[in-house]
């Protein structure tokens, strides 16, 4: 098992101290003495090894009470686990419009997709701008007509669009979302160096985050 000392370094944990660790999950609180013989082994035997775990956050000494496994350290490992899976194995199916689409059509097409994003292309389909519900409230607050209103005129364009490659983890498309305060990013790929253009494979959203979650626990629990 590959455990994070205060959450940074990695370490494995030998076969013994996972064996403690098991006998400290099913029976904490329970001291050193209660562990040494139960592995049959002496207390001085086991001290590197209760040191280990204690430094490493995964269970915690009480004095007079004796070791407990530490439940906020395993809530870490969980939030490990899920985010740092990376955006390609999470990402939904982006729902795209031509730059020259109306404002009316992808209100339209927002509510037949059932999502809260459109992303628009060029003529090359490459990524030209990202069209949100508040885009498009915004453009509707005025008189004017929505049907021959180009989402090109509303939408957030390149080279201001946040984005994520499909090798990043959800950990960074949780941090650009939050610093952003944005709802979702495109998955894209280079497609021109030179003129920095991006192709668009995916999408990524705060409930793909959600689900993640609750996809790797349920793992956990199988
Ligand atoms: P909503 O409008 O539903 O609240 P967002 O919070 O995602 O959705 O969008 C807020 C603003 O940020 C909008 O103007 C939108 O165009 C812009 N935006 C959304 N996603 C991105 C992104 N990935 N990069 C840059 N701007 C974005």
């Amino acid at each position: 098992m590959i455990i994070g000392i205060k959450g940074v370094v990695k370490i494995k944990l030998s076969k013994r101290q996972d064996e403690i660790l098991e006998i400290v999950k099913q029976n904490g609180p329970i001291t050193g003495k209660e562990i040494a013989e139960r592995l049959s082994l002496s207390r001085a035997a086991l001290r590197p090894d209760l040191a280990i775990l204690t430094m490493s956050g995964n269970i915690d000494a009480r004095p007079r009470v004796g070791y407990f496994y530490n439940d906020k350290f395993k809530v870490k490992r969980q939030a490990d686990r899920v985010l740092h899976q990376s955006v390609n194995n999470f990402k939904a199916h982006p729902i795209v419009v031509g730059k020259s689409t109306s404002v009316y059509d992808a209100i339209v097409q927002l509510f037949l997709e059932d999502v809260g994003t459109l992303y628009a292309v060029d003529s090359e389909g490459s990524l030209a701008g990202v069209i949100s519900r508040k885009d498009l409230l915004r453009a509707s607050l005025g008189n004017q007509n929505l049907s021959e209103l180009p989402v090109s005129v509303i939408m957030t364009r390149m080279p201001n669009i946040i984005t994520i490659y499909p090798e990043e983890t959800l950990l960074e498309a949780a941090k650009k979302m939050i610093q952003n305060h944005i709802d979702s990013l495109p998955v894209v790929r280079k497609s021109d160096e030179q003129t920095n253009t991006y192709l668009l494979v995916g999408r990524i959203t705060k409930t793909t985050i959600t689900r993640a979650y609750l996809e790797v626990m349920d793992e956990k629990l199988d």
